[in-house]
């Protein structure tokens, strides 16, 4: 697969209504029951880049991008303190409607979980369903296009949308769970290690999507991969859950500092593999 060959389509409307979306970190601590997990983390995502947060194992990656958009305190026993501001609004204050959340926060999980028993259409607008969002047919036909030319799969499912999510490839699958992300046209993608179950060419074309996708939103980006950050994420923020088990950002700053320069000896013992 040539670079070239995957093109996404940025619709000039699609683009012209987008505005920039921060969304910054403040004073987070997260726990499972008593169990504290990550500990006190203060973090800005900056508008339309990608951010990577690495580290190694168990160091809380996968807890605070669930705290981003509320997923966290689904899990039973669970729950979080302090801020997550969206626009500088505080998506954990007591008036905010956490399913809202969800929609300007979407989400796309480690193992590609299109539903099954629906088609490739219905996957990309079950967001719309899913919430009783009705809309014509014509305008559903528009966002199915729409998103999933976006997510650089239009041209490999256009003549079989009715065929079912669970026929496609992994990284196909993965791309339709992008699609499904965006055609709700969030103002965040969270993106918690989008490639680890992809063979390497479905994860250089998540990764080429992802530099497309950036245009259009701000991503978070979790992953073990480290050659991955430093491909597609503009900053790094590494964690580490020191001797107490509890997971602690060490050191944020742009990829290329934290790879080369870090000012941290943690990091730069992870970022050269001396752990992890
Ligand atoms: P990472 O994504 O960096 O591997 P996690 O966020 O998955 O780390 O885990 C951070 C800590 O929280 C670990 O100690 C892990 O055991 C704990 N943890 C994660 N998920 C759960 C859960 N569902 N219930 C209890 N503890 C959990």
């Amino acid at each position: 697969m040539q670079a070239e060959q995957l093109v996404t389509t940025q619709t000039p409307e699609a683009t012209a209504n987008r505005k920039a979306h921060s969304l910054e970190v403040k004073n987070i601590s997260a726990y499972y029951g008593a169990n504290l997990a990550l500990e006190n983390v203060n973090l800005r995502y900056e508008p339309n880049k990608i951010t990577a947060m690495i580290g190694p194992s168990g160091c809380g990656k996968s807890t605070l991008i669930r705290c981003l958009n509320r997923m966290h305190e689904v899990i039973r026993g669970a729950h979080v303190e302090g801020q997550v501001l969206l626009d500088g609004d505080d998506i954990y204050a007591s008036t905010v409607d956490p399913v809202q959340v969800r929609r300007n926060i979407g989400m796309v999980f480690q193992k590609p979980n299109p539903f099954p028993t629906m088609s490739i259409y219905e996957n990309v607008i079950s967001g719309f369903k899913l919430n009783n969002i009705n809309k014509p047919k014509q305008e559903l036909d528009h966002i199915v296009e729409r998103s999933l030319r976006a997510a650089a799969l239009w041209d490999e499912v256009k003549d079989k949308l009715k065929a079912s999510g669970g026929s496609l490839s992994g990284g196909q699958q993965q791309r339709l769970c992008i699609a499904r992300a965006i055609a709700v046209e969030p103002k965040i993608l969270l993106l918690d290690e989008p490639c680890s179950a992809l063979d390497p060419i479905s994860t250089i074309k998540v990764e080429q999507l992802m530099t497309e996708l950036v245009k259009n939103f701000t991503l978070v980006l979790v992953t073990h991969n480290m050659q991955q950050a430093t491909r597609v994420s503009d900053y790094t923020a590494f964690f580490l859950a020191g001797e107490r088990r509890v997971g602690q950002l060490i050191e944020y700053g742009p990829t290329d500092r934290i790879f080369n320069a870090p000012e941290r000896k943690e990091t730069q013992d992870y970022v050269s593999g001396r752990f992890g």
